[in-house]
């Protein structure tokens, strides 16, 4: 799987790639689980039920790092953060800052584009409550490095949402920059900021979980601050 990771010569062939992945056994068995037993609310759709890729151009200065994909979302749509709450957040805040040309994400047709901007998930496929383990996170990173570095030319800033993400970045530096990741490693927060020679800036932010907006953790201007600080780092108008 590595291997496979590793040969993808750009984005649309690393999509295509990591669509195709069976590495997990646990998280297969969950994702076709769910795509067949479905929501009742969407039992008429075909659920995409296998990894999700990635989104946004070649181009993108900033990087967006969720968790995983949800089950009902993006293991149902096939987009990432698509067709639920969490992407109904996320993509009204895109829009906002200039980023996204709509405010809604419900169906991979639906016209969304993004501007400057690619987001991914430390882990490609939906996990049982949303949690995937360790060794999951490691399996699939070879996926996240790839991508990575095939949009490295231009990336300036990675927003990481929650400390899941932001703990996944770390093995990127080595793998993709060559570099050793600072020790300790800095302590995830919303807000928090670091900068390292040569290497995207890292913002930390809240996810953007129903858990977390619901309850007023995250709000809509919190989300607005943290996406004018990236274009900020980054350069963006
Ligand atoms: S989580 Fe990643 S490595 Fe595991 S099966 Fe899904 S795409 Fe493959």
């Amino acid at each position: 799987m590595a291997a496979r990771a590793a040969r993808a010569a750009d984005l649309a062939g690393l999509d295509g790639a990591v669509s195709d992945c069976f590495a997990c056994p646990r998280l297969v068995t969950w994702r076709e689980e769910v795509a067949r037993v479905k929501r009742a609310a969407f039992r008429d759709q075909d659920y995409w039920g296998r990894p999700v890729p990635g989104l946004g151009p070649q181009d993108a200065r900033i990087a967006i790092l969720g968790l995983a994909p949800a089950a009902h979302g993006g293991n149902r749509t096939g987009r990432i953060f698509t067709g639920d709450r969490s992407g109904d957040v996320l993509f009204a805040a895109l829009h906002r800052a200039g980023l996204a040309n709509q405010p809604t994400s419900v169906s991979a047709d639906d016209g969304l584009t993004l501007r400057d901007t690619r987001i991914f998930a430390a882990v490609r496929c939906a996990p049982p409550d949303n949690k995937p383990t360790p060794d999951e996170r490691d399996t699939c990173a070879p996926w996240l490095h790839r991508e990575v570095g095939l949009i490295r030319p231009t990336l300036r800033v990675v927003v990481a949402l929650g400390a899941f993400a932001w703990a996944a970045w770390w093995p990127v530096l080595r793998q993709v920059y060559g570099q050793r990741p600072p020790t300790p490693r800095p302590v995830f927060g919303h807000g928090a900021h670091w900068s390292g020679e040569s290497v995207p800036a890292l913002l930390g932010c809240y996810h953007v979980s129903q858990q977390n907006t619901f309850t007023g953790r995250l709000t809509p201007a919190m989300l607005d601050d943290v996406f004018t600080r990236a274009k900020d780092l980054a350069g963006v108008d």
